[in-house]
């Protein structure tokens, strides 16, 4: 058996380590952990360990494990690609949704969102790579894109999240976590408000905080390798 335990708590000192090695405050970085097609015993041992905050791939896979766990102290993220007939479930569900990449989307979860008189947080994903098999705006769009949702008053976009390709040298990711502060900064130069950059994973993570990270999404450094599906 794993010791998920003591992986968090390791996970937990290296963003500490890695927050004070460039100069920025642990606290400023959120692990959020990447639950998906773990199970509610694995869950509910890294719940014990201290975890307030977990994201989900699959709409129905979290509404199923977030009912049966039923913990008001457990903030739960979409952090998968979110289809246009979950948003009605996921306005429900999810404190922050980071993969917002088309209007019609926001649309919806704009509606959704009124319906239940809830602002819906939500980040918004660049695909930077312009990997076609990948979501997400390109960066070029970012700033008519924020544009556009500036009519939406049911959601509220707190920053921006990416999802470099893979690479077993996580140095590689750098260009892309830089690109996506850059870009950041350069929507902050118009105005905009972003303070959250979503990005790193457990292959990669150090390097994104010392780019600027303020969530990481770590999922197999504590849980395994996932199987089936
Ligand atoms: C699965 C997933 C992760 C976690 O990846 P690990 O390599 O298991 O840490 C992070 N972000 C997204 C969007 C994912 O789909």
């Amino acid at each position: 058996m794993i010791d998920i335990h003591s992986r968090i708590e390791s996970i937990n000192n290296r963003i500490s380590s890695a927050s004070e090695k460039s100069g920025r405050k642990p606290q400023s970085v959120n692990l959020t952990v990447i639950s998906k097609r773990v199970s509610v015993e694995n869950i509910s041992a890294a719940i014990k360990a201290g975890v307030t905050l977990f994201g989900e791939n699959f709409v129905q896979e979290a509404k199923t494990k977030i009912n049966t766990i039923s913990n008001k102290n457990i903030s739960w993220h979409m952090t998968g690609h979110l289809q246009k007939n979950k948003a009605s479930t996921a306005v429900r569900l999810f404190d922050l949704i980071h993969t917002l990449d088309t209007e019609t989307l926001a649309e919806k979860l704009n509606g959704e969102a009124k319906k239940i008189k809830k602002i819906q947080q939500v980040l918004i994903q660049v695909n930077l790579s312009q990997e076609e098999t990948k979501s997400g705006i390109r960066e070029d769009d970012l700033l008519p894109f924020l544009n556009s949702l500036s009519t939406f008053k049911n959601i509220k976009v707190n920053g921006l999240m990416t999802m470099p390709p893979f690479f077993s040298n996580p140095e590689e990711g750098r260009t892309y976590f830089k690109a996506l502060r850059l870009l950041r900064d350069k929507a902050e130069s118009f105005g905009y408000s972003l303070p959250e950059l979503s990005m790193g994973m457990s292959n990669d993570f150090e390097v994104a905080i010392q780019e600027g990270a303020t969530y990481v999404r770590i999922g197999t450094a504590i849980f395994g390798e996932r199987t089936g599906k």
